[in-house]
């Protein structure tokens, strides 16, 4: 992949923003409580939280802030667990955090840091999952009522006509929309 201006590989992200002038480059030896590696999501959420909390944090990168997979990702906000509700239900149930606050947790906190530090990128609530055949569609129905079983708010079960609605599609038998769910750019 050859690279696009400002050293970002090209991407939708990198080729469609003025992208801000490069870092300088640490020099000498700094001081702090605490440093991270790697200017990605996880390296600046941490660096923010931290910082929020008091601490000097310095953090280091070695390419460009977002240079790694942060920087080339498809911005859907998917709630779920590989592992399912179920499991994460039987896991967690000692710790007294509900399972739908697991399930929310992420979405809950990119909204709300997206919006105290007004980043402007665009979220747009709402994820369908779309569903081929009538089989899928009744795979997609018992997710619905699980996420309701557990008290999981947000999931709305959608059949051909309202699906084409959000898609501008007829080839889907359906789909389960999810609230929660969205996409940021
Ligand atoms: C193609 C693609 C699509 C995706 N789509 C989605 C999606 O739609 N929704 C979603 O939620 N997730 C998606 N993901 C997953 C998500 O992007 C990653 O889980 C997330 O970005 C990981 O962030 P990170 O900070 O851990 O890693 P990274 O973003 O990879 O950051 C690591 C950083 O560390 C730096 N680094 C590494 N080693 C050093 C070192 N020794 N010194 C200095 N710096 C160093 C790298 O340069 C890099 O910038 C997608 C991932 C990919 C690859």
């Amino acid at each position: 992949m050859t690279p696009a201006s400002g050293g970002y590989p090209h991407s939708y992200y990198a080729d469609s923003v003025d992208l801000p002038p490069r870092r300088a480059a640490l020099e000498g030896s700094q001081e702090a409580d605490i440093c991270i590696v790697g200017a990605g999501f996880s390296g600046l959420a941490a660096g923010l939280f931290l910082r929020e909390r008091g601490y000097r944090v310095i953090l280091l990168e070695g390419e460009r802030v977002g240079w790694g997979a942060s920087g080339r990702n498809g911005g859907q906000l998917i709630n779920g667990f590989n592992g399912g509700i179920d499991f994460l239900h039987d896991y967690f149930s000692d710790c007294g955090t509900s399972v739908a606050e697991l399930h929310l947790a992420g979405g809950d906190i990119l909204r709300e840091v997206t919006e105290r530090h007004r980043i402007d990128c665009d979220y747009r609530p709402g994820h369908v999952t779309v569903a081929y055949t009538q089989k899928h569609m009744q795979g997609l129905a018992e997710e619905a009522k699980l996420c309701q079983r557990h008290d999981i708010p947000g999931y709305q079960l959608l059949d051909k006509d309202q699906l084409q609605e959000y898609v501008g599609s007829g080839v889907y038998a359906g789909g389960l929309l999810d609230g929660r769910g969205g996409h940021i750019r």
